[in-house]
């Protein structure tokens, strides 16, 4: 902990003394957030600083694999739904992106485990059980192409199908759907290499296609 309170200090020296401004705005006038991002609470992939964002500019929602629940008001717990809530309701984002990252351990389980087995774990398996379908493709891809036996290539292939099912997903909300159908609201797949440092984004053809870096 010690390291973090050595951070905030320096966050205090420097980010804050330069923003504090925009700090005390945001306080007063609210958050109006750009973009809602859906990603993965992996500690590697930080949107925050992949993107070099300033103070209130993203609502960040981080869950396991940064997986898209279809929409289900069902009365349970729903987490990454009602904060995708209140950003589209509440904030109305003009952009939502899902993030999602090569190396996933969320998606290695997926793709290593047994999808019809007991759950061994009390939440992930269950959690993970959404974005099944990624799997099902993933290793479909991975056979027509003679390659089901690489499972970091299946991985790749599930890591990027995930975000395209959780797209999907999305639209199942209907006010997001609606959104869109009107204009006020674009959806994006975004897809970061954390070996190279690179992003991916989908492109129109539903392939990801590497961000320049300049
Ligand atoms: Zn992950």
């Amino acid at each position: 902990m010690d390291k973090l309170i050595d951070g905030y200090r320096r966050f205090r020296a420097t980010t804050y003394r330069t923003n504090s401004q925009l700090y005390e705005d945001l306080a007063t006038k609210g958050q109006k957030p750009s973009t809602l991002i859906i990603g993965c609470s992996d500690a590697r992939v930080d949107p925050a600083i992949n993107f070099d964002t300033a103070p209130g500019e993203v609502f960040m929602v981080r869950n396991v694999a940064a997986v898209v629940p279809p929409y289900t008001p069902d009365g349970d717990h729903h987490g990454t739904s009602a904060a995708i809530e209140f950003g589209v309701k509440g904030l109305n984002v003009p952009n939502i992106a899902i993030l999602g990252h090569a190396k996933c351990g969320g998606i290695k389980a997926l793709v290593e485990g047994e999808p019809d087995g007991p759950p061994k774990t009390d939440f992930i398996d269950s959690w993970m059980s959404i974005a099944a379908p990624a799997r099902k493709v993933a290793f479909a891809r991975a056979e027509s192409e003679n390659k089901a036996r690489d499972l970091p290539h299946v991985c790749r292939l599930c890591e990027m199908a995930n975000i395209r099912i959780g797209l999907a997903n999305l639209r199942t909300f209907p006010w997001i759907a609606e959104r869109e159908a009107r204009g006020e609201v674009v959806l994006h797949g975004l897809y970061f290499d954390i070996t190279k440092g690179e992003l991916f984004r989908l492109n129109e053809l539903n392939e990801f296609e590497k961000v320049a870096p300049e």
